[in-house]
Order: structure tokens, then C-alpha cells, then sequence
């Protein structure tokens, strides 16, 4: 075994922090606004009558709600302190396997949840593999383990999630080294990454370099985006990459006030640009006041180095498209 995997392998079956409380009992409002979002209409779920005269006897809450009942709001929660999985994590992002993607979640339910239980989690690391070649880059699977359980201690549920973290192609580099002196004040929170895979590596590949790159079918000439791996016109798999000018038009915007993530500056400009090649790529419109961006705004591309490892495509109003 490796000293890496020797490392990672002592993480098994240690608990992840302490146990999560739900914020809330389980309540008829929100079972309701989630059995509306989802569709169901299922009567055990919101119709006291037709629940009491179930089997249940009484309304429950749909078994696969499971982890709403103690999700986290956006914001994170005061620092208690580092935590195994941070420190596996960060083991991982050292050893180069800076990407992450979930790859499965099972859930498994041992009895129905009512209005009034009030739920609460532990949760452990439940595995890590060895080092596998996946379709995305070299990786690990992290399995963590999620029990839940009522108020009075009873397991009602238990749920697997399997994370891979792997070696991104677009970037095999090693995790930057940490500045000297850097871990005296608390970093910001770098933006999220984007999930890179073979079709859309080039998209992130050539903003690292500087330039705006659109897939273009090498069968029928149609450039496209977002990348894919088939022509929607021709269906050809062949393709290349032209640089696109860099130049284009706020199609369609919105200003997110909130909520507030801490990566990112407010107020944010997220912005559908049509390039005058044709295509159209969600980005931020950044060096304008949030109030000026419009419709049709003329806009030109420039490259944001938001960490050294991501620079992406942001919009920047072009000479005199903002008066
Ligand atoms: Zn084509």
C-alpha cells in the first residue's frame, strides 16, 4: 500500500464532527412545499383525513424528504473546529486530486417519519478506495455514511454518498503550495470549481490561456455551446475549437442580490452573451454598476484569474456601450 493510501485508509470509520440537529421538527409546511415541487400528491402526505385512514394512521412525511429535515442553510455555520473529513479532504487536494464530484447517494429508510420527530445525524467516513482511473482523471471514492435518528434515539434512516475526488485533465498540476504566512488570516472562500470533463476541458483549458474558445463541428461547420460531445444538427462526433473574438451582446441578465455566497461579490451580474460568432455562454458582467447593465448592452470578453488555479470568460462593457 502507498503512504497516501495508508493515510487515507485511517480515515475509515471515524466520525465526522458532532452530531447535526435538524433545524426544525418535521412539519406539515414544508412536506407540503416539497411534495408541490416535486408533484406528488399522495394524500398520506398533506390530507389528515385520508392519512388517518391509511395505514399510517396519520400524515407522514415521504421517506426521500430524508435529508431535508437537517440540510444546512446556505450560509456556514460558525467554525467548529476542523474536522476528519476537511482533513481528508485537504489530504486528497495536496496529493493533486483537487476535483470533486458526486458519483452516487443511497438512501435506505427504516420506518416512516411523522410531523413532531425531530431528527438528528451522525456521520462517518465509511470508505475510501484506492487510487482508480476514471473517465474524468485519476481518482478516489469517498463514501460517507449518514444515520439518522428521531429524538428518542431510534435509527430511521441511513443514507451512503459517494464523492469522487480526482486529478482534473485540464490541470494535473499539484495543489498550489500555501503561501507562507497565509494560513494567519481566514482565506475567502475560492469560487466553486467547474466540473471538467473531456467534452468541456478545452472551454476551461483555453481561459487559462487567455482565450474564448466554441466547439465547432468539424462535420457540418455548427459551433455550439455549452461543449458536447454530438452535433445536434448532424450528429457528428468530430469536432474542433475556434477562438471566438470576444466580442458580444447581453442577451438576457439577472442581478443576484441573495443569497449571498461568499466567493462571489455583490450585486452579481449573471449574464446570457451572444457572441457574434453565434453562441451564447453564461458569465458575469463585471466593471459596470449593476444598475447600468441592459439588454443588447454591447460587451467584450476579458480573462479573471480568481485563484491560480481558475481563470474564467467575464464581460466587461465595451468602449462606450455603457453611457
Ligand atoms: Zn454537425
Amino acid at each position: 500500500m502507498t503512504d497516501l493510501l495508508e493515510q487515507l485508509k485511517a480515515f475509515e470509520g471515524r466520525e465526522v464532527g458532532a452530531p447535526e440537529v435538524g433545524p426544525d421538527p418535521v412539519n406539515q409546511p414544508m412536506i407540503r412545499h416539497w411534495v408541490e415541487a416535486i408533484g406528488d400528491d399522495n394524500p398520506v402526505y398533506t390530507d389528515a383525513d385520508a392519512a388517518a385512514a391509511s395505514v399510517h394512521g396519520g400524515i407522514v412525511a415521504p421517506p426521500v424528504m430524508l435529508q431535508a429535515w437537517v440540510m444546512r442553510g446556505i450560509r456556514p455555520r460558525a467554525s467548529e473546529g476542523r474536522n476528519p473529513r476537511e482533513d481528508l479532504m485537504r489530504l486528497l487536494d495536496d496529493a493533486g486530486f483537487t476535483s470533486v464530484v458526486a458519483t452516487n447517494c443511497e438512501q435506505e429508510y427504516n420506518r416512516y417519519v411523522r410531523p413532531g420527530d425531530h431528527l438528528r445525524t451522525t456521520t462517518t467516513i465509511d470508505s475510501v478506495s484506492p487510487e482508480k482511473k476514471t473517465a474524468l482523471g485519476p481518482g478516489h471514492f469517498v463514501t460517507t455514511r449518514v444515520s439518522y435518528h428521531d429524538q428518542r434515539g431510534e435509527l430511521v434512516g441511513s443514507m451512503l454518498f459517494r464523492i469522487l475526488k480526482f486529478k482534473p485533465p485540464a490541470n494535473g498540476k499539484k495543489a498550489v503550495e500555501p503561501r507562507p504566512g497565509a494560513e494567519a488570516q481566514p482565506e475567502r472562500p475560492k469560487r466553486p470549481r467547474p466540473a471538467i470533463t473531456q467534452d468541456n476541458a478545452f472551454f476551461f483549458e483555453g481561459a487559462t490561456r487567455g482565450k474564448l474558445l466554441i466547439q465547432r463541428c468539424t462535420s457540418c461547420g455548427r459551433l455550439r455551446h455549452p461543449p458536447r460531445p454530438m452535433c445536434g444538427a448532424c450528429r457528428s462526433l468530430d469536432w474542433d475549437t475556434v477562438e471566438a473574438s470576444g466580442r458580444g451582446v447581453v442577451y438576457s441578465f439577472v442581478v443576484n442580490h441573495h443569497p449571498q455566497v461568499a466567493a462571489f461579490d455583490y450585486p452579481l451580474v449573471v449574464a446570457l452573451v451572444e457572441l457574434e460568432e453565434g453562441t451564447r455562454l453564461v458569465s458575469n458582467v463585471v466593471g459596470v454598476d449593476a444598475h447600468e447593465v441592459r439588454v443588447g448592452m454591447r460587451v467584450e470578453v476579458e480573462f479573471v484569474a480568481f485563484d491560480d488555479e481558475l481563470t474564467l470568460p467575464q464581460f466587461h462593457p465595451a468602449p462606450g456601450a455603457s453611457s
